[in-house]
């Protein structure tokens, strides 16, 4: 027999020290290979034990991921290290990278430190290919399709996925606004190598904002009775470390960490916003059991971490501050649609992908032919290697545009229940918490998958 009580406790135990480690891995600081190596092999036991009994759908899905622990776990240590060590010239690495294209001033290095990275890329494909064939044959042992699994994991349809991504199409508007942006401001037109993670910095970099976004940030959660003293915050810059921001719900309710490093003024308050979204709810999760807090699927987690990022971005909320806000909000409908514009092709490629419409060596192809389509312009296939989610995950993508679909409407709700600076009521935080504490068996009453909230941000 099966005790779920006791597989549970087992599993915290080694996933709170496999999180320590990915944190470190993810920090730049030294981790401990070996454990990491002993760790994946026991939680591939420890799945290996839901697969057989067939206990719960939602922690058999998640499980055939974490089966898979074992044999991915050794490649990817291998890609982390080999990425540093193949993606790199004289001005910086992977990871360094975005830093380095926010503050390079000349277009012209930045191009070729694109185009030297791109070459480099495809030295990564060999590890990608070898992961991707691992997930391909064990959904195939248990007659599973990644997509069909990956929708059933997230709560939703396949032909609400597909509808979702189909009415996100921005690519007029984005084409327009993104020409007209780079002509005011560079005096050149818009080129692939303006990659979102180097237009997002410079959409922003006019606004000056001095201000603490740890702090400024922990305000706006104690007004709505959160508390973020447990939560661990590291802004250091190291060499390895990882350039995205990100958060790690290392033990939900006890152990939750972020880090990032710093960009720019805005980029560094979104970010923080962000990512202490994602904190605060891994911190007031309360599920008695412990899977429930950990495997949150993508589509809900990133809820909260765009809600967040929402408060920031509000006009009544940036009042406070000397800035701009018309210009900024402008700005911040460009940077949604060109998230957009970016993120619909980087999931229909993997759509596509798993539905066996391409295979594995026609992905680079295919996706610039996407990216032509969707973003207007030319460019090298092989940069979905370069990327932090498309060559690590097996599916993610469009988690942070079904994500933004339901963050537009529960802000909806929320200026209706608590008026237009909702964040700045005690309620709207217990309204939130209750729909945060239980994890995995979260309510989504509040989403009917509506795109037009979204769409209004751009839209008006
Ligand atoms: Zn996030």
């Amino acid at each position: 027999m099966f005790n779920e009580k006791k597989w549970d406790k087992e599993l915290r135990n080694v996933m709170v020290k496999r999180g320590i480690q990915e944190y470190k891995m993810n920090a730049g600081l030294k981790y401990d290979e070996k454990l990491i190596k002993k760790l994946d092999k026991n939680l591939t036991g420890l799945s290996q034990e839901v697969l057989k009994n067939k206990v719960d759908r939602s922690l058999f899905l998640n499980c055939l991921d974490l089966s898979l622990s074992d044999k991915l776990g050794e490649l990817n240590i291998e890609f982390y290290k080999n990425r540093n060590k193949v993606i790199k010239n004289k001005y910086c690495n992977w990871s360094s990278w975005r830093q380095f294209a926010s503050n390079s001033k000349d277009p012209k290095l930045r191009k070729d430190v694109f185009d030297d990275f791109l070459k480099k890329s495809v030295k990564l494909k060999a590890n990608v290919k070898k992961r991707t064939d691992i997930v391909v044959r064990e959904y195939d042992k248990y007659n599973l399709n990644v997509v069909d699994s990956y929708c059933e994991q997230n709560f939703l349809s396949k032909n609400n996925l597909k509808r979702i991504i189909n009415e996100l199409n921005v690519k007029k508007q984005f084409n327009k606004e993104i020409e007209k942006f780079m002509q005011e401001k560079f005096n050149k037109p818009f080129e692939y190598y303006d990659d979102l993670y180097y237009v997002r910095n410079v959409l922003f970099d006019d606004f000056n904002i001095k201000n603490d976004p740890v702090k400024e940030c922990t305000q706006v959660f104690k007004k709505m009775g959160f508390d973020l003293k447990k939560i661990k915050i590291d802004n250091k810059n190291r060499r390895n470390k990882t350039a995205t921001a990100c958060c790690f719900g290392i033990d939900p309710g006890k152990d939750v960490r972020i880090m990032y490093k710093k960009e720019n003024g805005i980029n560094d308050f979104s970010s923080v916003f962000h990512e202490l979204g994602h904190a605060v709810h891994f911190d007031v999760m309360d599920n008695p059991l412990w899977w429930k807090r950990s495997f949150v699927p993508n589509s809900v987690a990133e809820v909260f971490s765009i809600l967040t990022e929402n408060i920031f971005f509000d006009k009544f909320f940036l009042n406070k501050y000397n800035l701009d806000i018309n210009l900024l909000d402008k700005r911040r409908k460009l940077n949604e649609m060109y998230f957009l514009a970016f993120y619909v092709p980087n999931s229909l490629v993997k759509i596509e992908y798993w539905e066996g419409k391409i295979k594995f060596d026609e992905i680079s192809s295919r996706y610039s032919e996407l990216i032509k389509e969707y973003m207007g312009v030319d460019l090298n296939g092989n940069y979905w290697l370069l990327h932090h989610i498309l060559p690590e995950e097996i599916i993610y993508c469009p988690s942070y545009i079904i994500a933004s679909v339901r963050v537009f409407e529960l802000i909806n709700i929320l200026k209706k229940k608590y008026g237009n600076e909702w964040w700045n009521n005690k309620e709207s935080g217990n309204y939130l918490r209750e729909l945060m504490r239980s994890g995995v068996d979260i309510d989504l009453g509040f989403s009917r998958l509506d795109t037009s909230y979204f769409r209004s941000v751009f839209d008006k």
